[in-house]
């Protein structure tokens, strides 16, 4: 059996890895897709010390850190079912079923769908969810961005400069978004801002043509033609596998302790998977630290 078991590869789990091979124990590390959310993430400027990097090179430098140490890697494994007995165990999707003293949660998070008609239908065909992804796909086009929070904003200025135009939802009378973000929003001239709008419909014909929605002051609906749809209203945390076993919130976060603790005996969490307050690639990481320190004094008590 392993010490300890990360389930996750993103900048938490990376980290908790690393932080528990440096104890000289054995070490295990599940991811579905080591680096996680960093991969969709072009431009990093808050990583500090580091001015600027991109999600890709940060990924990659992740890994290379991580198999620097005696790591024992399984890439490209979903873990689903996580149960206490004598030690913890985890079965994977391929039916393996690892055994650990100590178990690190790490599965991050992902994009929250907004569930209108139209939005499941023209997946990929207009409607999108990682504006570095897929934003070059509508260079001259008009598109709408969902959410008016920070990943919205910056969504909307990042596609304002590849787009005609961008028109902005946002469901709740003001936005949401850093006031640096909004200043540099309002300063495009080729944004829309259109605020106390539920959208109803994302409409299309073989691809996306246009968006519905309802203007909640007065109750009037409205269309407007365009070719891109970006959903950018949060995220969800991967945690779903865990139902009946690990405590969470009402969001679906895991709930920790200042050690990176669950309910669970010996189970650990760190990252965007947990209820901590700011989801970012330094906290993960300090958060991945500190839950294997966590899992760590766990070992030497018990
Ligand atoms: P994740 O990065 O989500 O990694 C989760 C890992 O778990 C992945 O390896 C995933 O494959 C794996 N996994 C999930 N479920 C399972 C399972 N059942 N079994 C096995 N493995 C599983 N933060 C910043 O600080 N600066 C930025 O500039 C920045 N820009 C961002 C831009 C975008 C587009 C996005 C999406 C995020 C951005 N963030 C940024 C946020 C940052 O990426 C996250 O806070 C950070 O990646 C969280 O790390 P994590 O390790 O907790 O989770």
């Amino acid at each position: 059996p392993f010490d300890v078991l990360v389930i996750g590869g993103g900048p938490a789990g990376a980290t908790a890895a690393i932080y528990a091979a440096r104890k000289g124990i054995r070490t295990g590390i599940v991811a579905e897709r080591f680096g996680g959310q960093i991969l969709d993430t072009l431009g990093i400027e808050n990583f500090i010390s580091v001015k600027y990097t991109e999600g890709p090179k940060l990924a990659a430098s992740l890994e290379e850190h991580v198999k620097h140490y005696n790591v024992d890697i399984m890439n490209l494994q979903r873990a689903k079912r996580l149960e206490k007995k004598e030690l913890i165990e985890v079965e994977l999707e391929n039916g393996a079923i690892l055994k650990s003293k100590a178990v690190i949660i790490a599965t991050g998070a992902r994009w929250r769908n907004l569930g209108v008609p139209g939005e499941a239908e023209f997946k990929n065909k207009g409607v999108a969810y990682c504006p570095h992804c897929d934003g070059p796909l509508f260079e001259g086009k008009h598109v709408a961005v969902i959410g008016g929070g920070n990943s919205g904003v910056e969504a909307a200025i990042d596609l304002a400069g590849i787009a005609k135009h961008v028109t902005v939802l946002e469901f709740a009378p003001e936005l949401k978004a850093d006031a640096v973000l909004q200043d540099r929003l309002y300063s495009l001239p080729n944004v829309t801002v259109i605020k106390n709008a539920q959208t109803k419909e994302i409409t299309g014909t073989d691809k996306v043509n246009g968006i519905t929605y309802i203007d909640r002051a007065t109750g009037e609906e409205h269309h407007i033609e365009l070719q891109g749809v970006f959903v950018q209203i949060g995220l969800v945390p991967n945690t779903e596998w865990l139902e009946g076993t690990v405590e969470r919130n009402r969001f679906g976060e895991i709930i920790v302790d200042k050690r990176g603790a669950t309910n669970v005996p010996g189970v650990f969490a760190a990252g965007d998977c947990t209820d901590s307050a700011y989801k970012q690639i330094i906290i993960s990481m300090g958060s991945g630290a500190t839950a294997s320190l966590g899992a760590f004094d766990y070992l030497i008590r018990n």
